[in-house]
């Protein structure tokens, strides 16, 4: 329990992408050497172990059916 997780960050945009399968990004876990993006679902999937190795965990899953873009996948 090392990160802290964000509920509204500003800062991830439509360009992020998902380093699993390329879907636009709502998860971004930032890390001493670097960060990783991850959609809704492999956020999901990864959230636990992000949120006990990386520096900070942004979750802005909550902006997935707001905010929807053309290449949104669902779950
Ligand atoms: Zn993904």
């Amino acid at each position: 329990m090392s990160a802290t997780t964000l509920s509204q960050p500003p800062s991830l945009t439509i360009a992020d992408r998902c380093d699993r399968c390329g879907a636009q990004a709502f998860i971004r876990a930032v890390f001493v050497a670097g960060e990783l993006t991850f959609c809704g679902h492999h956020g999901r999937e990864l959230l636990m172990p992000l949120q006990r190795d990386a520096v900070l965990v942004e979750d802005a899953t909550d902006l997935i059916n707001s905010a929807p873009s053309p290449s949104a996948n669902s779950d």
